[in-house]
């Protein structure tokens, strides 16, 4: 089995940088540990490429000192796989060979990411020379990586500001210009190019003095450019000043005009805000379109939403008409923002509003009243009818992908509606039961759901579960149970698999049935997951000190094997606490988990790490072997669905013996789940199936209950300390 052990040199100050020693010859690794210790660094030893692998995984080198000569994973492959996960991408890895090995060599080592070499025998001062000028450089670069995420999120929070004024300049009411000291205009924003209709290139380089009316350019003692930069400069008036502005076409209005200075590293500038104030109603107006409208996509915001709803209930009351409200939110648009970045999924957005304005009439109003959400009032009179064939317009625009920035993305919607009067006579009232009927159709996995007159129950459920679910797995209210899975040469028990219960406080015991589906699709499946793990990695410690040599089944969502996965930690984590020799843990995945895009790298991972990996529910998915045979995997297990009528239906013996037989071709392990009665089980071993679990054994049951079947059945496990069953 693979040891770790941590020794840390007499030094009291914090170590710069630990150093991991990968060697299996322990005399080898005295002796490097020996001549380290004079530096005073963390030494951590593992004396296998697995070992190596669990260290990197739990804690961050500033060099590594590999043996190239390992068995099983050698010091190139390590390395390799070592390489591969970003964190440790960069750790610089010094092997150890000895010398006047030939070129082939060491074009591999360079290839599996080697930085250096220190040739056998080792010289101590070399060795500590280079070990001294990594852990520096490790420093260093840390340092470095510190400053730079320092000045990364400084420029990220300027940029950020930058686009928002810019934004401001653009969409106020006011028209500001902004000048230099010479004078002479700089930028024209959207307003001014309203109020004054000259468009930036016939303004941007030209005396500001152009857009003064001649009467009034008085008002600026001397019209020059020089006089208005030392006005701007000397003499800014800290009140507006009112004078007389001359658009393009030569007409004349009153204007007020406020002035600031800024300056910009080396650059003064002028900026004039300037108001008609023969229109202050426009101006008004301005400001309540800008709040009353989203920025992103230039629609009603939640608000003015509000308020049309509001209007629309009074005259249908007042015309005793019905109306209806619809809510249509994007489905997953938190991926879309994850994988995409926000800037893109912005644009997605403002894709989706103009593509609802599109299909809807005028006359609808369409808001946008949350973040991935709309709303949508028809106009006038509307029913469910008229509501379902708006509904179906607003599919509509979701039937082509969209395409922003080269990127095609595939966005789904979900629909509620409600209506008047039979849902609510109030906004709030509308909006609620939309919302509810917005879940229920989310729920359904998308589509339109119009709220009915009985109160929501499944939605106020799943919402309960999961509130009592999140508090329920600190407070130890999950429990595991475990069925036993069994050899079909030996006929005795190899190993277990956990399977999650929830012993609810009154709802009593539940099957993973009842609530696995709301954790999975929330991000309560990480702490669930973690809970099982630590959970059952526990109880096969158990049962290993008790004798029993057992392997330990864990069923893995695919949830749990997205991007950043955290799964290869925890299980480095967990079988290192409970002292888990590789390849007695088994992750049991289902095919569609295992195809999920991110899946591979996380899988190559965990595989490497010893871990055995098993596809679960074959057969009930829609990959092909072929695919799966490109995966790390070891295991198959065929779907209950096949197995338990395997007897009486004869379809299910065909596809039952056909993937026993390419399993086995494929060089996996093939294990028969939902085997109920003796006539399955004779088939099973007819068609070489090599392992099986079902209630014809035992049904998963708690460790207390198993491990007493496990000592009494004619299928319990065979003692590590006993004779071996014959074969
Ligand atoms: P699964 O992984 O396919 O687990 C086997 C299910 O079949 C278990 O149901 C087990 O009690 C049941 N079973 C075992 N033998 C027989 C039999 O002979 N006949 C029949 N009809 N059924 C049998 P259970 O415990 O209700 O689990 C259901 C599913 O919930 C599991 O299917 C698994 O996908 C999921 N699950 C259970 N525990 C966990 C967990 O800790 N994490 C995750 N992610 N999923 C879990
Ligand atoms: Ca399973
Ligand atoms: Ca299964």
């Amino acid at each position: 089995m693979a040891t770790l052990s941590v020794i840390q040199a007499g030094s009291s100050a914090p170590p710069a940088g630990a150093v991991l020693v990968v060697d299996d010859n322990e005399a080898t690794r005295i002796a490097l540990r020996a001549m380290l210790a004079p530096l005073g660094h963390v030494v951590v030893e593992a004396d296998s490429g697995r070992a190596a692998l669990r260290a990197v995984l739990a804690q961050d080198f500033a060099v590594i000192l590999m043996d190239v000569r390992m068995p099983e994973l050698d010091g190139y492959e390590t390395a390799k796989l070592i390489r591969q996960r970003s964190r440790s991408e960069l750790t610089p890895i010094i092997f150890l060979t000895a010398f006047g090995r030939d070129e082939t060599e060491t074009t591999t080592a360079y290839a599996s990411g080697a930085v250096d070499f220190i040739f056998t025998p080792i010289n101590a001062d070399v060795l500590r020379a280079k070990v001294s000028a990594f852990v520096d450089l490790f420093a260093q670069a840390q340092e470095l990586h510190r400053s730079l995420q320092a000045i990364t999120d400084l420029n990220a929070a300027l940029r950020e500001s930058e686009v928002r004024a810019r934004a401001v300049l653009q969409n106020v009411a006011d028209a500001i210009v902004t000048a230099g000291t010479n004078g002479l205009i700089d930028s024209f924003n959207r307003s001014a190019r309203r109020l004054f209709g000259y468009s930036d290139d016939e303004v941007i380089g030209r005396p500001v003095t152009l857009l003064i009316a001649t009467s009034h350019q008085a008002d600026f003692a001397d019209p020059s450019p020089e006089r208005w930069s030392l006005l701007t400069a000397k003499h800014i008036p800290a009140e507006p000043m009112e004078t007389v502005g001359c658009r393009k076409d030569g007409s004349v209005f009153p204007m007020e005009m406020d002035m600031s200075q800024m300056t910009i590293g080396e650059r003064t500038f002028t900026i004039g805000c300037i108001r008609d104030i023969t229109n202050r109603k426009a101006y008004t107006e301005a400001l309540e379109f800008m709040t009353l409208h989203d920025d992103l996509t230039g629609l009603p915001n939640r608000a003015l939403f509000g308020d049309r709803v509001d209007r629309a209930l009074t005259a249908a009351d007042r015309a005793d008409e019905p109306r209806g409200l619809l809510l249509v939110d994007l489905d997953d648009f938190r991926e879309v923002n994850e994988s995409l970045g926000r800037e893109r999924g912005d644009a997605v957005l403002r894709a989706v509003a103009e593509r609802l304005r599109g299909v809807l009439e005028d006359s609808d109003t369409v808001a946008r009243v949350g973040g991935a959400r709309f709303g949508i009032l028809p106009f006038g009179d509307t029913d469910v009818e008229s509501a379902a064939g708006i509904a179906w317009k607003v599919r509509d625009a979701f039937e082509q992908p969209y395409v922003v920035n080269g990127d095609v993305v595939d966005v789904r919607a979900s629909i509620g509606a409600s209506f008047f009067p039979q849902h609510g006579r109030t906004p709030a009232e509308l909006m609620r039961r939309a919302d509810l009927a917005l879940q229920q159709a989310q729920r359904s996995g998308g589509g339109v759901t119009v709220v009915d007159e009985e109160p929501d129950d499944a939605i106020g459920r799943t919402l309960r579960l999961l509130g009592e679910l999140r508090d329920g797995i600190p407070r130890d209210e999950l429990v595991l149970h475990f069925q036993p899975k069994i050899d079909l040469a030996t006929c005795r028990t190899v190993g277990v698999e956990a399977l999650v219960r929830w012993q609810h406080p009154i709802g009593g015991l539940l099957m993973p049935g009842e609530f696995m589906t709301e954790a999975e699709r929330s991000d309560l499946i990480e702490p669930l997951t973690a809970w099982v793990l630590d959970s059952a990695l526990r109880q096969l410690r158990v049962w290993t000190d008790a004798g029993l040599d057992l392997s330990m089944a864990v069923n893995i969502s695919a949830r749990s094997l997205a991007h950043d996965s955290v799964l290869p930690d925890t299980i480095a984590q967990l079988t290192e606490t409970w002292d888990i020799p590789a390849g007695k843990l088994i992750l049991e995945l289902t095919e569609n988990a295992m195809i999920d895009a991110y899946a591979p790298v996380t899988l190559e991972l965990l595989h490497a790490m010893g871990e055995r990996l098993a596809i679960d529910d074959f057969g009930t998915g829609h990959s092909s072997l072929v695919y799966l045979q490109r995966l790390p995997i070891d295991e198959v297990k065929v779907d209950r669905s096949f197995v338990t009528d395997l007897a009486t239906v004869p379809g299910d013996a065909v596809i039952a013996r056909s993937t026993i037989d390419l399993a086995h071709n494929l060089g996996l392990t093939v294990v028969a789940e939902g085997v109920e009665d003796q006539a399955a089980l004779d088939m099973l071993i007819e068609y070489g199936c090599d392992a099986a679990q079902g209630y014809l054994f035992s049904r998963a049951c708690p460790a207390e209950e198993l491990t007493v079947w496990l000592a009494e059945s004619t299928f319990g496990a065979g003692r590590t300390d006993a004779p071996q069953p014959a074969v």
